[in-house]
């Protein structure tokens, strides 16, 4: 009778146990069908992050972060391989792409790039940048071209002229995937965006150097960032885009440094390169330039902007080595069209970009600056007398608040950003600048703050 007892009991509970563990199998099942998508990742050190997952993230340990780097080192150059083959087997596929444009859209002093092309009777519509906070140009050209769906928008870093129209173009567009550097901002602008990407149905991504992805025909090559280091331009995702044997890259705001470690990871070549930064002299380094060994050279930048880009030693650099040159302050919105083999070019505006200045007439430049500046706040006299006497860090120009001890070209665009200061003290607000440097400007008596 008891043993009998402890029989059904026993078969009792391992009809549980069975029956748990199908369960299990079946939730795996459903969970990773919802998780397909369009978007097909064919490389291994993927990482699956989640909004949510930032602050685990954040707590893996240094040595952790080093050895996934010399990981993620070794997987690149064997996908580099296995990629040079695959590309001469897809040359025969070639013939049937159909056209692909790369919209670099005029948007003022900001970024935001379309890449729209048909597969398999589809559209692709992939966005690279988001345009700048105060404006709705964005929005409205994408609607302008009867855009209603993006399979993937990727913001290359959460500054508000490159996240800046993100939460309208969640709430107004249907969205497959956004991808994201991972690193946040303190602005309204990024948490409005945040926020409209938690409450979509998109996925979310914050790809890692070596990570490739198909979208159609096209294929996504992630160059940078290999691991974040906080710096918000410095981490920006950097991208190859290569359609048949065209290739594009965009590197957002991304500085020299970033550039070299990029050529370091491995193959850059591309015949169309976006100018990092706007045209900024923080990038476009020489060496990275020759490799990229671009035909078209674009940057992305406001008439007039306060920062001077594209500056003029960037110009010359990319001139020199008779890279074709399109700007959007000057050719309006740029569309580069290909076929996978050949590439067209099509501007809003004719043009044409010469170095505005050399040497000697750049001081000229800053004057000009300076007397514009004045004749703007004539209407109160004794404020232009105050602060023509210090350099005002809320209003002085890209080349005047480099005069500043400590103030180098990086930290003049950082500065520029974060405007406005309240006071001297809040310019720690900067990467780079503590209370001891912040002595030093107080003692140097250049710096001050206006409205
Ligand atoms: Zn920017």
């Amino acid at each position: 009778m008891q043993k009998k007892r402890y029989w059904i009991i026993g078969t009792i509970l391992f009809i549980f146990i069975l029956a748990s563990i199908f369960g299990e199998v079946e939730n795996d099942a459903a969970n990773n069908h919802t998780n397909e998508n369009n978007i097909e990742n064919v490389e291994e050190n993927n990482n699956d992050n989640e909004l949510e997952n930032n602050e685990e993230e954040d707590n893996e340990s240094q040595q952790e972060e080093d050895n996934n780097n010399n990981e993620n080192d070794a997987n690149n150059k064997e996908n580099q391989a296995t990629k040079d083959e695959d590309r001469e087997m897809d040359k025969a596929k070639d013939d049937k792409l159909t056209n692909l444009e790369a919209h670099f859209i005029d948007v003022g002093q900001a970024d935001a790039t379309l890449f729209q092309f048909q597969d398999g009777g589809e559209t692709y519509n992939i966005l690279f940048d988001a345009g700048d906070w105060n404006r709705n140009d964005v929005v409205n050209y994408l609607k302008a071209h009867s855009i209603s769906s993006l399979d993937l928008v990727i913001i290359s870093h959460p500054h508000a002229d490159h996240i800046g129209q993100l939460d309208s173009i969640m709430e107004q567009f249907s969205v497959g995937e956004v991808w994201m550097s991972g690193n946040s901002a303190t602005s309204q602008t990024f948490q409005r965006a945040a926020e409209a990407v938690l409450n979509s149905d998109a996925s979310y991504e914050e790809p890692r150097a070596g990570d490739v992805y198909d979208v159609g025909s096209l294929t996504l090559e992630v160059l940078h960032p290999s691991s974040l280091t906080g710096g918000l331009n410095e981490d920006s995702i950097s991208i190859r885009f290569s359609y048949g044997n065209i290739a594009f890259i965009l590197t957002g705001d991304a500085y020299k440094e970033n550039e070299r470690a990029m050529m370091n990871r491995g193959d850059v070549q591309a015949d169309v390169l976006q100018l990092g930064h706007h045209g900024s002299n923080t990038s476009t380094d020489a060496s990275f330039l020759k490799a990229v060994n671009p035909s078209i050279a674009i940057y992305s930048a406001g008439a007039n902007n306060s920062y001077g880009h594209p500056h003029e030693e960037v110009v010359s650099t990319v001139q020199n080595q008779s890279v074709e040159l399109y700007g959007t302050d000057v050719h309006g919105t740029i569309v580069v069209t290909t076929d996978g083999n050949s590439l067209k070019v099509a501007t809003q505006q004719d043009g044409t970009i010469s170095p505005k200045s050399t040497g000697s007439s750049q001081k000229s430049n800053s004057k000009s600056s300076a007397a514009n500046k004045q004749s703007t706040t004539n209407s109160s006299s004794e404020n232009t007398q105050t602060t023509s006497n210090c350099i005002d860090i809320n209003s002085a120009s890209y080349d005047e608040i480099q005069e500043i001890i400590h103030i180098g070209p990086a930290r003049a665009e950082d500065l520029i950003d974060l405007r406005p200061f309240k006071s001297i003290d809040d310019l720690t607000r900067i990467n780079g600048i503590g209370p001891a440097r912040i002595d030093d400007i107080k003692a140097e008596g250049k710096a001050c703050v206006g409205g």
